[in-house]
């Protein structure tokens, strides 16, 4: 199988919503990163998203909604659930809550929760108004590695796997959603950082999130939460993550080292095209929409290893969850 890149005709995406309904996956733009979609209410569609990932089956799916109307039909709504929607959907903010009963185990892992978003993407709303169900996406790539901002990302990942991409272009957001816990509403949870900051979610509940994956430094590989692995995000050259590129550090590009410094260095040593940067003006906004497609790129280079500039204190609101992403990525096998 070769998967195929649609434009975003009218005819493809009736072609594609008509893929969904017979149980395919398809690939879709979101405003965070690609996802691989499927019927959520088609446990067997489901069960392909596992395999074409390699994914393990303990780790859950996000169901992917409308709004809080479709929302009511797969998960338990509370009033800081309607309060968090109300103020950030559509957008990039996940929320787990109690499950409804139509909900397959094969997208909630068999738990008794399930995660919710309301999508940005013009294309993803279209497809999901046009499907009139849910849809279940994880990241449109293999278990573990870099998450795909572009069609040609999860074509080079999972093109032998997955029959559909709609080409929606670079994703916005470029990292993954946030995720808050919220099955007990008055003890919120932040699961994974994201765009939206933990500081914006206090302010809109009133009360101060636990941050689980600071609270508990995971000793070994076993998840702070399902699907929280300590190494994720991976490119395949080993990436070290420093808080620095010193000029020292930076002598190394010419001995088959990659460099992805935060902001863009000044003055670029002649280093034949194994410079790379997140952000030209230093925003994080810039720097998390660009992260992902600098490891894509520098993973085409075939180098031995790869140093990465932390965001510093302060960048901005993004900061957080790029290096949430780096340290993950940086975590040894
Ligand atoms: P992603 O891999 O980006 O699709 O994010 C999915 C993550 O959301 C999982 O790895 C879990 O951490 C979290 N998640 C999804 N569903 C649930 C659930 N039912 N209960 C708790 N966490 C969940
Ligand atoms: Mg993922």
């Amino acid at each position: 199988m070769t998967a195929q890149i649609y434009a975003p005709t009218q005819a493809n995406l009736h072609r594609l919503v008509a893929a969904l309904h017979e149980g395919d996956l398809v690939a879709l733009p979101t405003e965070t990163v690609y996802g691989l979609a499927a019927n959520a209410f088609d446990a067997r569609a489901c069960q392909k998203i596992f395999r074409a990932k390699g994914r393990p089956k303990a780790d859950p799916l996000i169901v992917h909604v409308l709004g809080l109307q479709q929302a009511a039909l797969v998960a338990e709504l509370n009033p800081a659930a309607r309060q968090l929607a109300r103020a950030f959907w559509p957008g990039p903010l996940t929320m787990v809550l109690p499950k409804k009963s139509v909900v397959p185990d094969a997208v909630t892992s068999g738990l008794s929760s399930v995660a919710v978003r309301a999508p940005a993407h013009s294309l993803f709303q279209k497809i999901l108004r046009m499907a009139g169900r849910p849809l279940a996406a994880p990241s449109a790539n293999r278990f573990g590695c870099v998450s795909p901002t572009t069609a040609e990302h999860v074509q080079e990942g999972l093109g032998r796997q997955i029959p559909h991409i709609l080409d929606g272009g670079s994703c916005q957001m470029g990292v993954e959603s946030t995720i808050v816990d919220l099955r007990d509403p008055d003890r919120p949870r932040l699961l994974r950082p994201g765009v939206i900051s933990a500081a914006q979610l206090e302010t809109v509940l009133g009360k101060p999130l636990v941050d689980i994956a600071r609270a508990s430094q995971p000793a070994s590989d076993s998840p702070i939460a399902p699907g929280m692995m300590k190494r994720h995000y991976s490119p395949k050259t080993e990436l070290h993550l420093v808080r620095r590129i010193t000029a020292r550090l930076a002598r190394e590009a010419d001995r088959g080292v990659a460099l992805l410094y935060y902001r863009k260095p000044a003055n670029p040593s002649s280093t034949k095209g194994r410079i790379f940067w997140m952000s030209s003006d230093g925003s994080s906004r810039t720097a998390a929409r660009r992260l992902y497609a600098a490891l894509h790129a520098i993973d085409r280079l075939s180098l031995r290893c790869l140093y990465v500039e932390a965001a510093p204190a302060g960048a901005g609101p993004e900061a957080a969850a790029i290096n949430d992403r780096l340290r993950r990525a940086a975590a040894r096998r």
